[in-house]
């Protein structure tokens, strides 16, 4: 079966009533015939049948052994974090998500270091690897400006080093739809559901999955133990989200190639500075996005020639279908300015040196009809 197909006849009916939509276990407990004796659940935070369906679609749309959801992206990266231990060092993206670089600051008062390299070189990983380093974390595209580095490459190099690395893909920006880590060598994959995979703005969530059982025993344990499990309806939401993920993630991406052609045909003539987008042969990384991504992606990112912060509210304010938002991932179309929003708690040398100018700005695309979305950034870029 091709993998549309396969996504949608995973999902089973019900085997008790025939519901052919899956049922919401909305328990904390289950009835017990004798103690220990039951039907394979005995409390909501260990198992859920409804979370085991969205765990069970995951593994398959991500290639694993096995997969475990959480209440949300970041309580799904803080269980992998756990898995390391006092002393460990982490190798990491340079511009990795903001939430994430915020946690491992906390984990830094539990003396677990991390290095931040420039990942779209793959020998500046390899170059600060030392016997402490434990995991290796890469986000491919990264926000905003969609840099692309090599997973196969980094896993390869990285493992010949030391075969005991851990190297971890947020899969987050891309979605199973446009690349799968674990096919091109990484362990773990981690997903904030609430964007792609669940689809629509409405949950929060979280999806780890894993290439090997002895890693989901260690997960599935730090899972139990801390708790920040996903809820049966939010299960059920994502159930519903990743249904539609390769429609959605294709239109997504044609919209964004098509926007971001329009902007770099504008850009003589209007205030567009740089143009961000994985699919323009210009773009640093394009021959990397390529060899490994299906779509390059439903984000484009520019700047402006007049590289302020009040130009950039000017546009971000000026559109009208484009809503101005954080997040990204749903059916409709967002606009976002990173320097004020995602990222403004960045300190200013780390976001300049990451490429984030002050003016610029985040589209994130919907399912729109392109022809009106390009009318509304036209009119709000003039
Ligand atoms: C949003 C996001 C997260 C965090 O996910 P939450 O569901 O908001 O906790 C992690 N990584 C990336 C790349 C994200 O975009």
């Amino acid at each position: 079966m091709k993998e549309e197909t396969k996504l949608i006849q995973k999902i089973l009916s019900d085997p008790l009533t025939g519901a052919i939509s899956t049922p919401i276990y909305q328990t904390s407990t289950y009835v017990q015939d004798a103690p220990g004796i039951h039907k394979g659940f005995d409390y909501t935070r260990t198992n859920n049948p409804t979370r085991k369906i969205l765990e069970h679609l995951i593994t398959d749309l991500e290639y694993g052994y096995a997969s475990l959801a959480f209440s949300s992206g970041l309580a799904s990266i803080d269980a992998v974090l756990k898995l390391l231990k006092c002393g460990d060092e982490i190798v990491a993206v340079d511009d990795i998500y903001g939430g994430t670089f915020r946690l491992l600051k906390l984990y830094k008062k539990l003396e677990l270091h991390s290095k931040f390299v420039d990942t779209t070189f793959s020998e500046n990983v390899i170059s600060v690897i030392s016997h402490k380093t434990k995991l290796i974390w890469l986000e491919t595209p990264t926000n905003p400006t969609l840099k692309i580095s090599d997973i196969k490459e980094i896993s390869k190099i990285s493992k010949k080093k030391n075969p005991n690395i851990l190297v971890v893909v947020d899969n987050t920006f891309a979605s199973p739809a446009i690349q799968n880590p674990l096919n091109l060598g990484a362990d773990i994959v981690i997903h904030s559901a609430t964007k792609y995979l669940s689809g629509h703005s409405d949950v929060l969530a979280g999806l780890i999955t894993v290439k090997k059982p002895d890693l989901y025993e260690k997960l599935k344990y730090i899972q139990n133990a801390t708790g920040g499990i996903l809820s049966p309806f939010d299960s059920w939401l994502t159930i519903r989200g990743c249904q539609t993920l390769y429609l959605r993630v294709k239109k997504q991406s044609e919209n964004a190639f098509r926007v971001a052609y329009f902007l770099l045909e504008k850009k003589k003539k209007t205030c567009i500075d740089k143009i961000y987008y994985p699919g323009l042969s210009s773009h640093k990384n394009h021959s990397v996005a390529v060899k490994q991504q299906r779509y390059f992606g439903a984000i484009v990112s520019f700047s402006l020639k007049n590289d302020t912060i009040e130009s950039a509210k000017k546009v971000v304010t000026s559109t009208k279908l484009f809503k101005l938002a954080e997040s990204l991932g749903g059916t409709k179309s967002l606009i976002c300015h990173p320097a004020t929003m995602t990222h403004k708690s960045t300190p200013l040398e780390i976001r300049k040196n990451a490429g984030i100018q002050d003016s610029l700005i985040r589209l994130s695309f919907g399912i729109e009809n392109v022809e009106d979305l390009i009318e509304d950034i036209d009119q709000a870029l003039t």
